[in-house]
């Protein structure tokens, strides 16, 4: 029998990458929610609008294609946009667009219609909370800020994207802020959520913790 799995938590806590490992270990679909975020932010740029712009944005969403390929890479208009959605600028971007509540419920709709079938690995922020308020196992995945920096500048520089440390880690404290302090859908721990704090694991052991717990569910 196949489940979902919301796992929620700040940025760069790690939530993808154990999410991509589970997914293999599970032969389940990763889907990466942050990504439809950024990819709405890209929009807003590459189109001109304001992240407030509510209305604009949600007839963006429309009226533009957006969805992930077999390899969960996120595709716009046929354009592989992973890659540029990753820059410390879309990260920023991201977060404002998401404060939005008719944008926040366009993707909402669009995520729970993904993961209907079950056999879903869901990353992001509300998803324990509001997305998938049903699935059978819910993490929330922290860190402290300073270890989540860190790891934010070894992707970066693996990915050749600006990685100063100082400037990354108060983007992060900046972005932490704002996904916990807004007003709809903010960043919080679900009630029957399981906190896992992954500043001394690395990514194996947190696979390792999810995976115990997953298989008292299935
Ligand atoms: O997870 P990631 O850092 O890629 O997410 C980018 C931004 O998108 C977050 O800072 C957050 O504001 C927003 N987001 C959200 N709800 C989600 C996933 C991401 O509000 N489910």
């Amino acid at each position: 029998m196949s489940i979902n799995i919301a796992i929620d938590g700040p940025s760069a806590a790690g939530k993808s990458s154990v999410s991509d490992i589970l997914a293999q270990k599970l032969g389940y679909v990763h889907l990466d929610t942050g990504a439809m975020y950024r990819a709405v932010a890209y929009l807003t740029k590459v189109n001109n609008v304001k992240t407030d712009d509510e209305d604009k944005i949600v007839s963006l969403i429309m009226n533009n294609s957006l969805s992930f390929n077999q390899d969960g890479r996120i595709v716009l208009n046929g354009e592989d946009i992973s890659e540029k959605i990753r820059s410390n600028e879309m990260s920023m971007a991201a977060s404002d667009v998401s404060k939005n509540p008719k944008v926040r419920e366009a993707l909402v709709a669009l995520q729970r219609e993904i993961a209907r079938s079950k056999g879903y690995i869901l990353d992001g922020r509300d998803i324990g909370t509001v997305v998938l308020k049903d699935a059978e196992v819910k993490i929330f995945l922290t860190a402290d800020p300073a270890d989540r920096a860190l790891r934010r500048v070894i992707q970066n520089k693996a990915n050749n994207i600006p990685a100063d440390y100082e400037q990354i880690l108060a983007e992060i404290k900046e972005r932490d802020y704002q996904d916990t302090h807004r007003s709809v859908s903010p960043l919080c721990k679900a009630a029957d959520a399981i906190e896992i704090d992954s500043s001394k694991l690395d990514k194996e052991e947190v696979v390792e913790k999810i995976l115990a717990i997953v298989k008292t569910k299935i």
